[in-house]
């Protein structure tokens, strides 16, 4: 089965405008798409916005369109059981003149030695 990839080059600067153009990528074109390829209009590339249009039989891979971590991270299932992890709870600081966010889990540290003439806070 043939695959479509989009092989962007450096954008394009022109005045206030910026433009990113591309490669249309076409590989794994066999069962005779090759010789289809080659019969379509000259003009190809310009109707689809492409500065080239490529087409190979084997496999070409581009790195920046591996979206297989992307896919790996789409099809896990979240996990609620556990507890919260790479999320950080803060809250505001009532002592701090600038209602600074604390780490809730550095908060009483943050009042016993900041604001020693505080109450302690639980955790
Ligand atoms: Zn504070």
């Amino acid at each position: 089965m043939a695959r479509l990839q989009i092989l962007e080059l450096p954008m394009v600067h022109n005045g206030d405008q910026t433009e990113t153009p591309f490669v249309l990528v076409i590989d794994q074109a066999d069962d005779g798409l090759a010789d289809e390829i080659r019969n379509w209009p000259d003009d190809i590339a310009r109707r689809v916005g492409a500065r080239q249009v490529l087409s190979f039989a084997g496999t070409v891979d581009i790195p920046a369109n591996d979206t297989s971590a992307y896919a790996a991270m789409t099809h896990a299932e979240p996990d609620f059981t556990g507890p919260l992890t790479g999320i950080e709870v803060r809250r505001p600081c009532p002592h701090c003149d600038d209602q600074q966010m604390i780490p809730r889990s550095q908060f009483a540290e943050h009042v016993a030695r900041l604001h020693p003439d505080q109450p302690a806070v639980d955790a």
